[in-house]
């Protein structure tokens, strides 16, 4: 069993077994015709029950041929430029290969000596962000799991902050289009249920600043304590970008904690065209970015970035088995001292081999290539009488439903937005995304791919379209 271990001595099983995966995955890649299988739980769920776990098979080629048919083959590929659902990118092969890379060194970043240059550079990729967000010389922050981690710690570190130790007065103020993580954050710190106030959108799906400015009035007069404002740059469903700079105002006025939500709009961080779209961005106090939605990133890389170095002291504990307080004094970098996570991948690798491969514009201009086709894909919406589509986008999400001609009962229209993404979804030629818009079910596409054309947007619709027709032709087949 020695044989496994991957050390000086089995270098060529390392070689051979890795190889033999990246010769599968490539040659899946190579043959995916279309984003998924269609396969249903039902005829999947079988098929890894009856893998005896206590029964190995000993060889890494039928291992591989198993995997084949309980992952490989039905896998959801978001490299396909029809996969258009959820905040998922392609991922760049430079990132790939660092992945390998990380995976086998097998670095933790938790203290210097686990991971040694890991930790400079991740520090490195952090000055790195904090500079291209603007948030001034005594920035710092940390990688983490994902934007909910991100999002915690925030929050976490804007709890401390706050004017009261009175966990019940607190209040945490985010648009009605904010990411569920607030509220889930909100819950894990202990804050009281109604805490996480919710901010009215404008019809663009951005943070209304009167209606905010309403409620931070409201909540000193009762006496509570506004605890952060959680502004989104890029909603997960519009990928709108509230009024930063003038949210920024609200908080300086009120004193208030000012978190972004960029897990999705960090993209433009790096974009050479739509940079502006984030101002206001360098005024936070706290900052989520997931490179791991718009700069095709593998799963997971996200970093939490905060305006003062010393507020991520609220995630500070010294353990003499692994960072006691005098290495503080010695000057060892123990990036433990920041995160809430204790053993952590070296994901920060990815980025800096992405970065060092293709460049930030390089990046940057895959991001606004998707941008750029969302506003193609709108103006092909806004144009098309089957389609009725919500906003124009600021990133690269369109929200749509179909309006089946003569069809005016708006609970029959939504049964067959509804129908459409189901049947979609069970051929696998296209995956989309759903959500409710004033109650009503909308589809959704999440344009990540620079490889989607407007073909593809246009052939989409149109499967969308011919199942929801269906869908009414039989119920009307059932109403006669
Ligand atoms: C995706 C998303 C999150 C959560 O990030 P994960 O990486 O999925 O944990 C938070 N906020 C916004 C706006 C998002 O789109």
């Amino acid at each position: 069993m020695r044989s496994h271990l991957l050390n000086d001595t089995t270098a060529e099983h390392y070689r051979r077994s890795v190889t033999e995966g990246v010769e599968r995955v490539a040659a899946k890649l190579a043959a995916t015709d279309r984003p998924f299988t269609g396969v249903t739980v039902d005829a999947l769920a079988p098929r890894i029950e009856r893998i005896d776990l206590d029964t190995p098979l000993h060889d890494t080629a039928a291992v591989l041929d198993e995997l084949e048919d309980v992952y490989l083959r039905d896998a959801i590929y978001f490299h396909h430029p029809r996969y258009l659902a959820h905040l998922n990118c392609p991922v760049v092969v430079p990132a790939v290969l660092a992945e390998a890379i990380l995976t086998a060194v097998n670095s933790s970043l938790d203290t210097w000596d686990q991971s040694a240059g890991g930790t400079l550079i991740e520090r490195k990729l952090v000055d790195w962000t904090t500079e291209r967000i603007g948030l001034g010389p005594a920035a710092d922050g940390v990688f983490t799991s994902g934007g909910t981690q991100s999002n915690l710690q925030a929050l976490l570190l804007a709890r401390e902050e706050a004017k009261t130790e009175v966990l019940a007065d607190l209040r945490v103020f985010a648009s009605e289009a904010s990411h569920f993580s607030v509220k889930k954050s909100a819950k894990l710190l202990g804050l009281s249920e109604d805490a996480v106030v919710s901010v009215p959108v404008d019809q663009d799906k951005r943070m209304q600043t009167l209606a905010l400015a309403r409620e931070l009035e409201r909540c000193e007069q009762d006496g509570l304590v506004p605890m952060a404002v959680v502004a989104t740059a890029g909603t997960t469903d519009f990928g709108s970008i509230d009024p930063l700079t003038e949210i920024a105002e609200l908080c300086d006025r009120y004193g208030t904690w000012m978190h972004v939500d960029a897990a999705y709009g960090c993209g433009l961080l790096a974009s050479l065209k739509h940079r502006h779209r984030l101002t206001g961005i360098e005024r936070a106090d706290s900052v989520t970015v997931d490179y791991h939605k718009s700069f095709f990133q593998p799963v997971s890389s996200s970093a939490v970035l905060v305006r003062d170095a010393r507020t991520l002291r609220h995630a500070t504990y010294h353990a003499e088995y692994l960072n006691p307080r005098r290495m503080v004094q010695e000057r060892i970098p123990n990036q433990v001292d920041k995160s809430l996570q204790t053993t952590r991948r070296f994901d920060a690798l990815k980025l800096w081999v992405t970065l060092r491969v293709m460049g930030a514009d390089g990046v940057g201009q895959l991001f606004d290539e998707v941008c750029d086709l969302a506003a193609e894909g709108w103006k092909l919406l806004a144009a098309d009488p089957r389609y009725d589509v919500v906003v124009e986008p600021t990133l690269s999400t369109l929200v749509f439903r179909h309006i089946p001609a003569g069809v005016t009962d708006p609970t029959e229209i939504d049964r067959a937005n509804l129908y459409a993404r189901k049947a979609l979804f069970a051929s696998g030629e296209a995956i989309v995304a759903g959500t409710k818009v004033n109650g009503r079910h909308y589809l959704k596409f999440t344009l990540l791919n620079p490889e989607t054309t407007i073909g593809d947007i246009a052939a989409v619709l149109d499967l969308i379209a011919g199942h929801a027709e269906q869908y009414l032709g039989e119920s009307l087949d059932r109403a006669s």
